[in-house]
């Protein structure tokens, strides 16, 4: 049992209650909740307009990025229109989609990476293949095939090209490559061998001086050598050879200069 009595401002009571014991916890609880409920209203009402301002914005934001799309749409068309590539699907008068659009432009990229890859295949093998003379003033002495021999004026086959020019004259290579040999070889005297990849080697023969070790890189026009006469020589001439897997070939077809 409580009891509840309520006090004048004069200090005395004006009021006794006696009330049970569950009507006591219900009546303190209601209490609380009435003096509390302001301030849950305030925090409420706060939280409230916080979410307020954040929708206010969210829907702002959203505005402006529709006006974005909206511009970068207007910006595409235009571009199209300028750059006269065809928009309408095949068979279609629809305006071609930007999905189609986006696709064609990975294709043509993947297309043009491949391009890529192809021209620097090309220019790879363009700068190993002999183009160019050894030497600067190209005099032949004696072709690439039947001939005879200077020796003993048997016939026999000439494997490469002779090249005359003085003693000492600057032999350079005819494309570029790797020395795969550089030194003395029977009847080539002394002589460089430069492999160019793709089955092709050149051979400069009868040297007087070799500028290269085995294992050096050397590209078009490089100087490897000097013209000598060393080996079956009768006079100073550069003898040029190309070897196409290991066969001899009309180096004629290689000078391209
Ligand atoms: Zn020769």
């Amino acid at each position: 049992m409580f009891t509840v009595t309520l006090i004048g401002r004069d200090m005395q009571p004006k009021f006794t209650w006696n009330i049970k014991r569950s009507h006591g916890v219900i009546a303190s609880f209601c209490l609380v909740t009435i003096m509390c409920f302001p301030r849950e209203k305030k925090i409420l009402t706060t939280e409230n307009q916080q979410l307020a301002a954040q929708v206010t914005q969210q829907t702002a934001l959203l505005e402006t990025l529709r006006d974005l799309d909206l511009a970068c749409e207007r910006d595409m068309h235009r571009l199209i229109a300028h750059s006269h590539i065809p928009v309408l699907d095949a068979g279609s008068s629809k305006p071609m989609a930007c999905e189609t659009l986006a696709r064609r432009a990975r294709d043509l990229t993947l297309r043009l990476g491949d391009l890529d890859a192809y021209f620097v295949d090309v220019n790879w093998v363009l700068s190993n293949t002999p183009s160019v003379t050894p030497i600067a003033h190209r005099k032949i002495t004696s072709s690439f095939g039947q001939r005879q021999d200077p020796f003993d004026n048997h016939f026999v086959w000439h494997k490469g090209l002779d090249l005359s020019g003085r003693m000492g004259t600057p032999v350079v290579a005819s494309a570029d490559g790797s020395v795969v040999f550089a030194g003395w070889r029977g009847g080539y005297g002394k002589i460089v061998v430069i492999d160019h990849g793709f089955g092709i080697q050149t051979h400069y023969g009868h040297l007087h001086t070799i500028d290269v070790a085995e294992g050096d890189a050397v590209r078009r026009g490089d100087q490897i050598a000097e013209i000598g006469s060393t080996g079956r020589s009768t006079a100073p001439h550069l003898h040029y050879e190309v070897r196409r897997y290991g066969l001899p070939v009309d180096p004629k077809n290689y000078l391209l200069d």
